[in-house]
């Protein structure tokens, strides 16, 4: 069953009239490149938000599609100018809003944060007389959010871990759900995100949004990218503002339940699974050794499962997380099933593609048992 939701009335666009932002008026068939002004550094300059923002000539849905919220997540920026630069798909109708960078205060720092320390993704909807953050974030929420009809938030995992592509989405929203399926990523992770997040902010107000987490930050990878362009050339098919066959993922699985495994002891780690893999139950994932090598123990899969994200640091603390491990409810069978038949349809696919990349950052070893 899905919550009963606030609805607004969509804010676009296309046909006769004109889509506003940050004082330009981009008519239908038109793009324009438009600065928001969203704050004031403490030198009194102006801060501006760059955007794109691309017509289709008949009318229909505004999507607004947002990278780096956190400042060192610049993947999305990397996905945003990839889609900018070489689009893979005729905008036919609606309104896509493109932002490479929306938190420009803490890129320009390379920080998850703003300059005050807070956390952005947790000062929605804002408040016009709050924190620098709590301003910064009305003014995003307003410019930009409240004139969009659905939103895709582009994320990569936090500081020293790396994610296996996958999207975020309360399930109990049923249009955010239905984005956040033809995105085409493996793994849809339910929940409704944190309080004063983006997307939870932006659902509560009307407006359905996911988000991507992929990848690491502090870098533009190439596969999380073609991930990230050819996700939301899915959604642009999905609402009918393009045409073409979505990009389908080997399996789709919705995830209600993860977990993070951690050491148990403080050491350096070798890897025997990476981001992405399919692991069984008591399967091992990394053994941990003392700094002259020697193992100390091996951590074990506690589930079967898939494994979402994973620390790109080897050296941990006795509780340091290790892996994120997704649990789809009826096992991952079916899932090692879609992967061969995928594979011997495709040859090298997008998925294994992925894999391959993000492991190059976590060094897998094949686990050999060693002496008792
Ligand atoms: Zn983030």
């Amino acid at each position: 069953m899905s919550k009963p939701r606030p609805r607004r009335a969509a804010r676009s666009s296309g046909g006769g009239d004109v889509h506003e932002l940050g004082g330009a008026r981009v008519g239908p068939g038109e793009r324009a490149d438009v600065n928001v002004l969203v704050s004031q550094r403490t030198s009194g300059a102006p801060v501006y938000v760059p955007a794109h923002v691309w017509r289709g000539a008949a009318p229909g849905p505004t999507l607004l599609v947002t990278g780096t919220l956190h400042g060192d997540e610049i993947n999305g920026a990397g996905i945003v100018r990839r889609i900018i630069d070489e689009p893979r798909f005729e905008l036919l109708a609606g309104t896509l809003v493109l932002v490479p960078v929306i938190n420009v205060l803490g890129f320009e720092r390379n920080s998850r944060y703003m300059p005050d320390r807070r956390d952005l993704n947790r000062a929605f909807p804002g408040s016009a007389s709050g924190s620098l953050t709590a301003r910064y974030a009305h003014a995003l929420f307003h410019e930009f959010l409240l004139n969009s009809d659905c939103c895709i938030d582009l994320h990569s995992a936090a500081s020293l871990r790396t994610n296996y592509p996958n999207v975020r989405v309360d399930l109990t929203n049923s249009e955010a759900s239905a984005l956040a399926v033809s995105f085409g990523c493996e793994l849809v992770i339910d929940g409704e995100g944190p309080d004063g997040s983006f997307r939870k902010s932006a659902c509560a107000a009307g407006v359905p949004t996911m988000i991507l987490e992929a990848g690491e930050v502090s870098k533009i990878e190439p596969s999380v990218e073609e991930t990230g362009a050819r996700g939301v050339r899915n959604a642009l098919i999905h609402l009918k503002m393009t045409e073409g066959e979505p990009v389908k993922p080997p399996y789709q699985a919705l995830i209600h339940k993860t977990v993070w495994v951690r050491a148990s002891n403080g050491g350096v780690l070798r890897f025997h699974a990476g981001p992405g893999d399919v692991v069984d139950q008591g399967q091992p994932l990394a053994t941990n050794t003392d700094l002259l090598g020697r193992p100390l123990n091996v951590i074990e899969s506690p589930a079967a499962g898939v494994l979402l994200g994973m620390t790109t640091l080897p050296a941990v603390a006795p509780g340091d997380p290790v892996a994120h491990l997704a649990i789809p409810d009826g096992g991952v069978e079916w899932i090692r099933k879609a992967l061969k038949k995928a594979r011997t349809k495709d040859g090298h696919a997008h998925h294994e593609i992925v894999r391959e990349h993000l492991s190059t950052n976590v060094v897998v070893d094949e686990w050999e048992e060693g002496p008792e």
